[in-house]
């Protein structure tokens, strides 16, 4: 059920909001006010995160005008996570699935940030 906690949408029955609330584990290696990054648990590249808003959007396909600065800032923060994973200058890869046919399986707005190929 969606929720407004402190100001931000939740909903208590989707993984990434309880990944966010600290109710599920996860290997967090970045969080701010607006957004956290942890590591994919089953990864499709030696470094692959998630770069989630703390705010529950669906999908794309469900921003509001009032998002603009939170997907702004997933990309904004993505040059410096992926330096924090040192791929940053040997190259990485950022993907966002819309929607079950595209790959879609949880259904809380990520960025796949994927890289350390060799
Ligand atoms: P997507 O297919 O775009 O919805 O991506 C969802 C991603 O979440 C997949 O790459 C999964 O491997 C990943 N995933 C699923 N459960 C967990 C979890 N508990 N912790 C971290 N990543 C997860
Ligand atoms: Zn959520």
């Amino acid at each position: 059920m969606q929720k407004s906690l402190r100001g931000r949408v939740v909903d208590d029955d989707c993984l990434f909001c309880q990944i966010i609330a600290k109710k599920r584990d996860a290997e967090t290696v970045y969080e701010d006010e607006t957004i956290v990054a942890f590591k994919d648990r089953y990864p499709h590249a030696p470094v692959h995160l998630l770069i989630v808003p703390k705010k529950h959007i669906r999908s794309i396909n469900d921003l509001a005008p009032e998002d603009k600065d939170t997907v702004a800032w997933m990309f904004m923060k993505a040059p410096e996570i992926a330096r924090l994973m040192s791929v940053d200058r040997s190259g990485y890869k950022l993907l966002i699935n819309v929607e079950r046919g595209a790959g879609q399986v949880v259904f809380h707005l990520h960025l796949h940030l994927t890289g350390g190929w060799r």
